[in-house]
């Protein structure tokens, strides 16, 4: 089996086997782009390492055969005294793992190749600064000896000199730290550095798969649903230079902005810099429009390859380049990751730009991250009187408030505590991850745009500003330093990602408005999707937030929820506690008045849009009084003694209420009730269609067991509603039917549908009365059984496919064999939860209902299941 794949033999659908950047090193290379030549390789021989903890005989003469071949075509050789090739040997993993894994540059250095490299380039310093980062970069990736001691070395000679910047040293002061750093590898391993290219090479190939299993990138792969078994792949790659002057550098940029989505290059160059220069943060980075100026032949040619690249690939690209002599080469390119905003408006720009297809763009597009476009900014108020003390660069957009931590574990202690974090360093660093995982938000005083904490916290679609150099962090005193003001671990600060604003204190959030991107993204997501969304909404509030969403319909609205406003309640409990029907009827007629109010509001706001009405659901006891002077004022209301009121209401008490006197019960019970809010319906239909606007309710009854408890009350109130309709001489189009929540009626949902015109599925009841888990009461035990793996998801979110998708499968096949025409949907939580919504397309219901702010994430995963 081959297991080393030559640049020019690979292409970029093998990444399963070359990894992302092996793949598109070969794509690129046949593309015939300026890519330095190399070799991949696979993933194969990394889960072979993984087994044997050795490289075997036949990857070893592979990895020669291909050395040989790169020496021919570079002309340098290995370890040559004269010409000596220096390589590259780089992680690529199948999915990309920014900074996870580690790279080594310039191998191939010694004692004797350093000089060689010095005389044939005739740039000493050159030579030396590489060899310096060789050394380092081998002993920290392969050896996993301390970096900070090659640092601390490097800075002290800086602070002896008076030097700011690396770019400072000179070739003396190379050597002299070349020398240091081979001292501290002898006392740190007892043995010299070794000199021998080859041994350097199998040594960083067998560090690169061992890197596989280190702790930081198992938890990259956890947090991203990546496999463990995958394994990376390694590229050998001949070097190019980056460092030797002024007229050479390194760079990062993407095609587009990776934070806004901006049409526009977007990225940052180093001169005379090599490899994680850029990202490391030491230096300050200049934005890459100033390669035009510098470099303009450069940037030019960079300019067409990045274009080219995006056409190529259909996506956003990053890609990583250097200039060596004013030669450029690409280095890496991959899809760019992005916030949310930017996925959003990249994907729709390739659309009209005809680049991809309008399926194309709403499988790019994540539920998660219409999630995120809708999480809350800070409050207009908040930000008034917020006190700013420092912009930092918007690494990635939200709003976040905390109390500051220095460092990861901290981040993890008060995370346990309860308390809302912020992670704050000078610069992060891939050990940092969990910390970054449990803060709301992170602030770096240095690094860019594709810093470490950038790159990551956009990934994870978490706020962060980076590069805020106003700041002084100082990690080691806890302490955070502006002007003269110090701030310490737990105090609190707001960040603002979009902006890169950090202010002082706690800033209150508030929703946010979406713009033309987003709507124009629902509209399409309309075109494709085969279920219809609507909204779970009740007041006006709601509605008008559902119909900004462009919802099909309102698929439950909650009449007791229009009960519990103050004016109101009074008479609702006049209502439950009156003994007879008359005494009942005052009550109701007020009630009445009031639901007509809400009903005509609904009906209006919805045009003509289907409205589902669900009578009166919950245990009458919810809204009885509990105070005393409420009792007593009730009393008095009713003209009745404190002693016979408060009789009343124990008698309403229920030893288990949620199945108890509930739902269709009480329309069976007392039922002027559900006449009442018929009525209410009914008038208000006819009183919005007079005003020439469309109306379409849909009356729902809920909590149904039988057809018998259900014909009981559609009998009733098809009579109301006839008779209102006879009395105005009108005909408007109605529907009734039933919530779908208790066992026995999916059971015995052929009977039912003889008498319903739809079903909707109350996923949540259905749930509690399936599994038999009371849904107030799952904290107890639901964490328990997700730790110990009793359970995978909590079925209150995510629906029960295997149980309660059996019992929603009969009752959909019963009911269509009765009746054929039936309407079929779902408004418990798990219609507005992507995982479920693919199990109620494939039933081929004809709706799902979810709370407004869910219904976006809803019509994308429709439309996505439909594609
Ligand atoms: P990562 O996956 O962490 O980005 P890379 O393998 O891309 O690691 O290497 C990091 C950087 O090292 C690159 O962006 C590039 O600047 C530099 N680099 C890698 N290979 C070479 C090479 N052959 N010549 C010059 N620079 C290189
Ligand atoms: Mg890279
Ligand atoms: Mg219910």
């Amino acid at each position: 089996e081959k297991l080393v794949y030559a640049f020019n033999e690979g292409t970029k659908e093998m990444k399963e086997l070359l990894g992302g950047k092996g793949a598109n090193l070969a794509e690129m290379s046949s593309l015939g782009l300026p890519v330095p030549n190399g070799f991949t390789i696979s993933t194969t021989a990394c889960k072979h390492y993984q087994v044997h903890k050795e490289l075997s005989e036949n990857l070893l003469l592979e990895i020669k055969n291909k050395l040989e071949e790169l020496e021919k075509v570079s002309g340098k050789r290995f370890g040559d005294e004269y010409n000596p090739l220096l390589v590259s040997v780089r992680s690529g993993a199948v999915f990309s793992m920014p900074g996870m894994m580690d790279t080594i540059l310039n191998l191939g250095l010694n004692d004797f190749t350093v000089k060689a490299l010095s005389q044939s380039t005739n740039n000493p310093r050159f030579a030396y600064d590489s060899y310096r980062r060789f050394i380092q970069m081998f002993a920290d990736v392969v050896m996993n000896i301390p970096r900070h001691k090659f640092e601390d070395v490097l800075e002290t000679r800086k602070k002896q000199k008076g030097y700011t910047f690396d770019t400072d040293l000179t070739t003396e002061d190379l050597q002299y730290i070349v020398d240091q750093f081979k001292y501290i590898y002898k006392t740190e391993k007892g043995s010299d550095f070794p000199a021998n290219p080859q041994d350097q090479l199998i040594m960083a190939v067998e560090a690169v798969f061992s890197s596989w299993d280190n702790p930081r990138a198992k938890i990259y792969r956890d947090l991203h649903n990546i496999s463990h078994t995958l394994g990376t792949a390694v590229n050998i790659q001949e070097m190019v230079f980056g460092n030797t002057g002024n007229t050479s550098g390194t760079g990062v940029a993407f095609t587009r902005n990776p934070s806004t989505g901006e049409p526009a290059l977007f990225g940052e160059f180093l001169l005379n810099a090599q490899g994680e220069d850029v990202v490391a943060g030491i230096r300050t980075p200049e934005p890459i429009n100033r390669l035009q100026e510098i470099m303009p032949l450069v940037y030019e040619e960079f300019v067409k390859i990045a274009n080219l690249l995006e056409n190529h690939y259909g996506d956003m690209q990053d890609i990583e380049f250097t200039v060596e002599n004013g030669q450029l080469f690409i280095l890496q390119t991959r899809n760019g990751k992005r916030t949310a905003q930017a996925a959003l408006q990249v994907a729709i720009d390739l659309v009209h730009e005809k680049v991809i297809a309008k399926e194309e763009a709403i499988k790019r597009i994540s539920t998660q991250q219409i999630d995120q476009l809708l999480h809350p900014t800070f409050s207009k108020k908040g930000l008034e009187q917020a006190i700013l003390i420092a912009t930092g660069l918007p690494a990635s957009p939200g709003a976040a408030s905390g109390k500051i931590y220095f460092h990861a574990a901290d981040v993890l202690q008060a995370k346990e505590r309860g308390e809302n974090c912020l992670l704050v360093r000078a610069e992060t660093s891939p050990e940092d991850i969990e910390g970054m995982i449990f803060s709301e938000g992170i602030l770096t005083s240095r690094g860019g745009m594709t810093s470490h904490a950038a790159v990551v916290a956009r990934g994870m679609g978490k706020c962060c500003i980076a590069g805020c150099s106003s700041l002084y962090i100082d990690e080691e005193k806890r302490e955070l330093i502006y002007g003269k003001t110090v701030l310490r671990e737990g105090d609190f600060l707001s960040l603002d990602g979009s902006t890169g604003n950090v202010f002082l204190g706690e800033i209150s959030l508030e929703q946010t408005t979406t713009g033309s991107y987003f709507t124009e993204l629902m509209n399409w997501a309309d075109e494709f999707s085969v279920l219809q969304v609507r909204a779970n909404a009740d007041t006006k509030s709601d509605v008008q937030t559902a119909l900004n969403f462009g919802v099909a319909g309102i698929g439950l609205c909650r009449t007791e929820h229009m009960f519990f406003e103050e004016t109101r309640i009074s008479a609702v409990r006049q209502m439950i506690l009156s003994s007879d029907e008359q005494e009942r009827q005052e009550p109701l007629n007020t009630l009445l008045e009031m639901q007509k109010e809400d009903f005509i509001q609904l009906f209006q706001l919805m045009k003509g849009k289907p409205v589902t009405i669900r009578l009166l659901d919950p245990p009458l006891h919810e809204f009885l009084p509990k105070k005393e002077e409420e009792i007593k004022k009730l009393a008095q209301e009713l003209h009745i003694s404190l002693a016979e009121i408060k009789n009343r209401i124990s008698y309403l008490e229920e030893v288990n209420p949620m199945l108890g006197h509930r739902g269709c019960r009480l329309g069976i019970t007392f039922p002027d009730i559900y006449e009442m809010q018929t009525r209410a319906i009914t008038e208000s239909a006819v009183s919005v269609y007079q005003q020439g606007i469309a109306v379409m309710p849909e009356i729902m009854v809920p909590f149904i067991g039988s057809k018998e408890e259900y014909t009981f009350i559609k009998e009733r109130i098809t009579k109301i509603i006839d008779d209102i309709l006879i009395e105005n001489n009108i005909s408007i189009p109605y529907k009734i039917g039933t919530m779908m929540e208790i066992p026995r009626a999916c059971l015995t949902a052929d009977e039912i549908a003889e008498e319903a015109e739809f079903f909707s599925f109350g996923t949540n009841d259905l749930t509690q009365m399936t599994y038999g888990f009371s849904r107030d009461d799952t904290d107890k035990f639901l964490f328990d059984y997700k730790a110990k793996n009793v359970l995978k998801n909590d079925p209150f979110q995510t629906l029960d496919q295997s149980g309660v998708g059996e019992l929603i499968k009969i009752a959909s096949y019963k009911g269509r064999k009765v009746n054929s025409a039936i309407k079929l949907g779902v408004c418990g939580e798990a219609g507005g939860d992507p995982d479920s919504i693919r199990f109620f397309h494939e039933l081929g219901l004809s709706y799902i209902s979810c709370s407004p702010f869910r219904v976006p994430a809803a019509k994308l995963a429709a439309a996505q299941v439909a594609l």
